[in-house]
């Protein structure tokens, strides 16, 4: 257990987008986010994992400050985010993006990328910023020869290293890493997790990882949480939620890494129905059309979480099957 102020914690966060469907074009709600509530300690590797179109991405950007929530929490080191300037934000929270090929500006050398954050936010004396990028290219495997180099004269693995870099210059406590290997060859994957393990080491660095990649989250990740159209249903420590998944949906995806062609999608063949409409949610429990283990409950009432432990043992799971008792214990 651990009394730590989280370095970010979110409470009942909601992102609620209106969009036109139907003949009529019709304005219907889309809770992209509903109701998430998490938290990740300095240290910690936060993994969030889920099918496509469950409401990560749009996290994600709450988080970096990018989409502004329509209600809820978002607490950076115990305060609203709210009473920190867009600086202070940048200088704690930063991003890697999934993709280097489209996230890096191809008229401007690396070092102009890289010293961006600096020079923008004014951080750095002039004569400063070259030693500092120098100094953070080494750090990520980068050699200064690259300096003077474009985009496009690099390799996939070494234009997410530079993308590393700059999101490393301004030395932020938080790390958003959202896919960050999946644009990438499988050879070159291995190389940017391990930088990614060395430089949390090295410099203390607290990551959420979102990844549709189980295997990595299961290496990386020291608590996991599950995301189903726009809620949390489960978290748990890394060990444990890989041991002894408890939320139907959470055994579901761990099942469909088994499946002959693995991916973060779970095969509709695996459950009873295909994923819902996000703009047209079941009632109660909105898994209950694909959970084996509906019951009738779940179709009339949703579930609330159960939660238990605090820091890394932070517990929660959110479905019917599970009481206060049952929580930990099945
Ligand atoms: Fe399945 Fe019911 Fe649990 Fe939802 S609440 S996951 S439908 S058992």
């Amino acid at each position: 257990m651990s009394a730590q102020t989280p370095i970010l914690e979110t409470k009942d966060l909601r992102c609620v987008f209106t969009v036109r469907q139907g003949l009529f074009k019709a304005k219907k709600p889309l809770a992209a986010v509903n109701g998430v509530s998490l938290q990740v300690r300095k240290g910690e590797i936060l993994g969030l994992v889920g099918e496509s179109g469950c409401g990560k991405s749009t996290l994600a950007k709450i988080l970096l400050g990018l989409q502004d929530p329509t209600a809820g929490a978002l607490l950076i080191d115990g305060k609203p985010s709210s009473s920190f300037s867009r600086i202070d934000i940048a200088r704690r929270v930063q991003p890697i993006f999934q993709d280097p090929f489209s996230s890096l500006n191809p008229r401007k050398t690396i070092g102009d990328i890289i010293s961006l954050p600096l020079r923008v936010h004014k951080l750095a004396r002039r004569d400063e910023i070259r030693p500092k990028v120098l100094d953070i290219m080494d750090l990520c495997g980068l050699s200064k020869r690259f300096y003077e180099s474009y985009p496009n004269q690099l390799s996939g693995g070494q234009r997410q290293r530079v993308a590393i870099a700059r999101a490393l210059i301004m030395r932020p406590e938080l790390v958003i890493c959202d896919e960050p290997t999946s644009a990438l060859d499988v050879s070159v994957q291995s190389q940017i997790l391990n930088l990614l393990t060395d430089l949390q080491k090295e410099l203390n660095l607290t990551y959420i990882l979102i990844s549709h990649n189980l295997a990595v989250v299961e290496h990386m990740a020291t608590h996991v949480a599950v995301m189903y159209l726009g809620r949390l249903v489960e978290q748990a420590p890394t060990d444990e939620l890989f041991r002894n998944p408890r939320h139907p949906y959470t055994r579901a995806l761990l099942d469909s890494v088994l499946t002959p062609e693995p991916g973060m999608g779970v095969p509709d063949s695996q459950l009873g129905a295909a994923f819902p409409n996000p703009i047209d949610p079941p009632r109660g429990c909105t898994f209950h059309p694909r959970c084996p283990k509906a019951m009738d409950i779940c179709k009339q009432a949703a579930p609330t979480p159960i939660v238990s432990g605090a820091g890394a043992d932070y517990d929660m799971v959110e479905c019917h099957l599970y009481g206060p008792q049952e929580a930990r214990a099945a």
